[in-house]
């Protein structure tokens, strides 16, 4: 089988790179191993006719004006501000923690700086900061780490706090003001006839082909490509000769409620203390559907199963290093995307990765 591109894995990385190299002539054979495209961004209608998405919620955020055009050619929007609520004691707080938070929890009725001084003085101070429950308690102080961060986390990771790098809770901001919108990014919207539609105007170019239900492992010596570009588990590509990329993995309990038309009051809902599951997402708030029933997931972790979030941890830092060396020495070959670059990447950042990196390539063939 002869193309001048192959690329693995359709979800946002391959797509973006297939588009592009398309677009500029050249054959792409796009494969994948499940029967869609789309990646874990694939949206579609449930039994019921509600549009769910089967991999958990994606909600679009970005600040990179070139990524929101890029992808406006294959899609309409729909205006949405994520907002999340977290069960705490039986009560619903919002988070990010912030001013609105903090009154509620603590019955006070304090203004921004009173929010700022609240939270100085109950921080305890750490220096340095070496692990993600240094990140919290430096911020917010015990309090709040044990009723918002640290089941949660133990919960998502199967580690405590102490055991992961500070950037895992370093992502989550602490604000004194009353946002309460969980992103703050400028553009935040969703596609309006959702991903997969987008993802299929994307790939609708005469010079694409797409096989789906195939697997890289049982094609890689078949196909004849100029160019690789592949965005699947990258100890994978290497038959794990170094050991297995330690992830943590996720199952998706979808139900659908007939003749209820709201089941919770903001797209997401967090349980940080109870349950097994970590959260529950109403689909209804992110797409704005209409329908006289409603979907949900339910978002339980796992140590086995389909690779999600990579564990940030310094030893597989470091393991992913030794991949690397063999990913940089492998001659037209490129690995890109969540699972190669073994990162959490948003979508926005996949985007903007794979746009980078097909316009080098383009301009500078070598
Ligand atoms: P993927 O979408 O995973 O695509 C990789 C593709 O490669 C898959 O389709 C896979 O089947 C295929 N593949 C793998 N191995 C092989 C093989 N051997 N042969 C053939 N095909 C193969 N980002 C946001 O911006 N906002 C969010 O709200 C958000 N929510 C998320 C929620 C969850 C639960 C998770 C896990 C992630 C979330 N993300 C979110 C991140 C988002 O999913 C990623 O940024 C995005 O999916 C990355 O795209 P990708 O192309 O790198 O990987």
């Amino acid at each position: 089988m002869k193309t001048d591109i192959l690329v693995v894995g359709a979800g946002f990385a391959g797509a973006v790179i297939a588009e592009r190299f398309a677009s500029h002539g050249k054959s792409v054979l796009v494969i994948d191993k499940r029967s869609h495209i789309g990646g874990n961004a694939f949206d579609e209608l449930d039994s019921a006719g509600v549009l769910v998405h089967r991999y958990g919620p994606h909600i679009f955020h970005t600040n990179a004006p070139h990524v929101e055009e890029y992808l406006s050619q294959f899609t309409e929007w729909r205006r949405y501000e994520h907002r999340v609520l977290s069960s705490v004691e039986g009560n619903l707080y919002p988070v990010p923690i912030n001013l609105q938070t903090i009154n509620q929890l603590y019955s006070l009725s304090l203004d921004e700086e009173g929010v700022a001084a609240f939270f100085e003085n109950v921080r305890e101070k750490r220096t340095p900061i070496r692990n993600s429950e240094d990140i919290v308690l430096n911020n917010v102080g015990r309090d709040l780490c044990d009723k918002f961060f640290r089941n949660y986390t133990r919960k998502q990771w199967g580690l405590d706090l102490s055991e992961l790098s500070p950037a895992v809770a370093g992502r989550i901001p602490v604000r004194t003001n009353s946002d309460d919108r969980y992103f703050t990014d400028n553009f935040q919207s969703m596609p309006a006839e959702g991903y997969t539609r987008m993802f299929e105007r994307m790939l609708d170019h005469p010079n694409i082909r797409i096989e789906l239900n195939t697997d890289f492992r049982n094609v890689r010596n078949k196909v004849d490509a100029t160019q690789t570009f592949y965005s699947g588990p990258l100890d994978a590509y290497f038959d794990f000769c170094f050991g297995k990329l330690p992830y943590r993995s996720l199952s998706f309990r979808h139900e659908h409620f007939a003749q209820k038309e709201q089941y919770q009051p903001v797209g997401t809902v967090n349980y940080p203390n109870d349950y097994e599951y970590t959260r529950i997402t109403e689909f209804k708030h992110l797409t704005g559907q209409s329908h006289s029933g409603t979907s949900i997931v339910r978002e339980f972790p796992e140590t086995t199963g389909d690779p999600y979030y990579p564990v940030p941890t310094s030893e597989n830092q470091a393991l992913y290093q030794s991949y690397k060396k063999l990913a940089d020495a492998e001659s037209g070959t490129f690995f890109i995307g969540r699972l190669a670059e073994y990162r959490y990447y948003n979508m926005d950042q996949v985007v903007a990765a794979a746009l980078l990196l097909s316009s080098k390539l383009l301009n500078n063939p070598r």
